[in-house]
């Protein structure tokens, strides 16, 4: 059987040593079956091995394979939609439900990292950068909205403190959330996966689950083993394929590049972002980056819907760097890969339940660091029989894309050709 292995990126070469997990090769029984070892799977496993269940793990390539173990490591707030849409949708009783949960996500990683002694080079702060005056005036609103629902880490900046965190000359200003931060993504992921099995959970790794047989105890199949279980954690996101058909309608996998300079130097580094907070700027077609705990740029942008690998990741993403920071035209480009995030066509996260027993959560489209890490606790909490928090996410609506499966790719990049215009126009 094909042995997936992680793609050359940046935190493979530089990920914690972790055991090569053996494929499942049994019939097992467990409580909870978990398809899927990126934050998703490992969150919802954490959280439930802490309330007594037995957990086992399928995983078809290796722990933090997806997109967990391949992002740009930023640690950013709230949902890919921000509550005020939610809201103009939803009204305000689920809106504010969600409104609360929204920055719970990145207090869960910190007390993960506590807790487990998790190395993977946590530091605090992120910013939001902006580009126009428009976009400064969102940030505005935006710092209002999230202090309405109690998060006060925030600090806007004008054009002159923007250029004290980062050395860009682009930005008109930003706002900073010292409540964001970044980490090594692979470590953290390694690190989850390390506590899940001192918990006694087991991960099978060379393992894809590619049958669910449906019913009382549903049964998960992988090539050479199965699984039965009272529960089913859907948890393969992007990666998910078609496993479960009702699924797949109403998302879209897509790629975005990043790439990992050689070493900077403790005085580049410095000069290009003080104090070491990972920046993301407002475009629509974002470009988002930070320093690694080895002061290296990690740069990321772009992307290609339909998740094909593009074939020449450094000479889409490269100039973006070069625009941002002329300074480092002679640097050298260590490390560029690819990775794939789900989109839905309302931004928000697609959570819900099939039967009585197979949950699922998938589609946090781009930002998911966070929300990953509360989807866990929020799908745990449901299956111990407290759903209010599970749905509200449940309740959200999601539409297949205009033009099926087959027409998808090509109305969304027509989409995002019109926002990158937006974009580069300013309006
Ligand atoms: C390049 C890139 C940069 C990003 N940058 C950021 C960022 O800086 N900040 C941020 O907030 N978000 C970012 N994101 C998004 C974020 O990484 C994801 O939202 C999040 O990691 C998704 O986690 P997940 O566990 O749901 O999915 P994944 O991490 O993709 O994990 C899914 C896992 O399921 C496995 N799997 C799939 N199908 C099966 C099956 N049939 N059987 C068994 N296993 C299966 C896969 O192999 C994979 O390991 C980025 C995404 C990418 C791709």
């Amino acid at each position: 059987m094909a042995n997936t292995s992680y793609p050359a990126s940046y935190y493979a070469a530089s990920a914690n040593p972790a055991p090569s997990r053996p494929a499942l090769q049994d019939d097992v029984e467990t409580d909870v079956c978990v398809i899927g070892a990126g934050y998703t799977g490992l969150s919802s496993a954490l959280f439930l091995l802490e309330h007594g269940f037995k957990v086992t793990i399928v995983e078809a390539a290796k722990v933090g394979f997806g997109a967990s173990g391949r992002n740009g490591g930023q640690i950013v707030n709230s949902y890919s939609r921000d509550i005020d849409v939610i809201e103009r949708s939803v009204g305000p009783q689920q809106a504010q439900l969600l409104g609360n949960m929204a920055f719970e996500g990145g207090r869960i990683i910190r007390e993960r990292v506590a807790k487990y002694q998790i190395q993977c080079d946590l530091k605090d702060g992120g910013v939001f950068a902006a580009l126009t005056a428009k976009q400064l005036g969102h940030l505005e609103s935006q710092k209002r909205l999230w202090e309405r629902f109690g998060h006060t880490q925030l600090e806007l900046l004008d054009q002159r403190r923007i250029r004290e965190v980062v050395a860009c000359e682009e930005y008109v200003g930003g706002m900073l959330d010292m409540s964001g931060g970044h980490i090594h993504p692979l470590n953290l992921a390694l690190g989850e996966a390390a506590a899940v099995e001192s918990l006694g959970g087991v991960i099978y790794e060379q393992s894809p689950a590619v049958r669910i047989e449906r019913g009382a105890s549903p049964v998960v199949h992988t090539p050479q083993g199965k699984v039965r279980a009272k529960f089913i954690i859907v948890a393969g996101n992007a990666y998910l394929g078609n496993l479960v058909p009702e699924l797949a309608a109403k998302s879209m996998p897509c790629g975005t590049q990043v790439i990992a300079t050689e070493p900077l130097g403790e005085e580049l580094a410095h000069r290009l972002l003080p104090q070491d907070y990972c920046v993301e700027d407002c475009n629509y077609l974002l470009d988002y980056y930070r320093l690694t705990g080895d002061k290296r740029l990690i740069f990321g942008g772009g992307v290609v819907y339909g998740a094909r690998d593009p074939a020449n990741i450094e000479a889409i993403i490269r100039p973006k760097m070069l625009k941002a920071f002329p300074l480092l035209k002679d640097v050298k480009i260590d490390y560029a890969w690819t990775g794939n995030f789900l989109l839905t066509l309302s931004r928000l996260p697609q959570v819900g339940r099939l039967g009585d027993n197979i949950y699922y959560s998938q589609g946090c489209s781009g930002h998911g660091v966070t929300y990953t890490h509360l989807a866990g606790k929020v799908l745990a909490e449901a299956l111990r029989g407290q759903a209010e928090r599970f749905d509200a996410f449940a309740d959200l609506p999601h539409y297949p894309f205009p033009g099926g499966q087959l027409l998808r790719t090509p109305f969304a990049a027509m989409g995002a050709w019109y926002y990158g215009l937006r974009d580069r126009l300013g309006f």
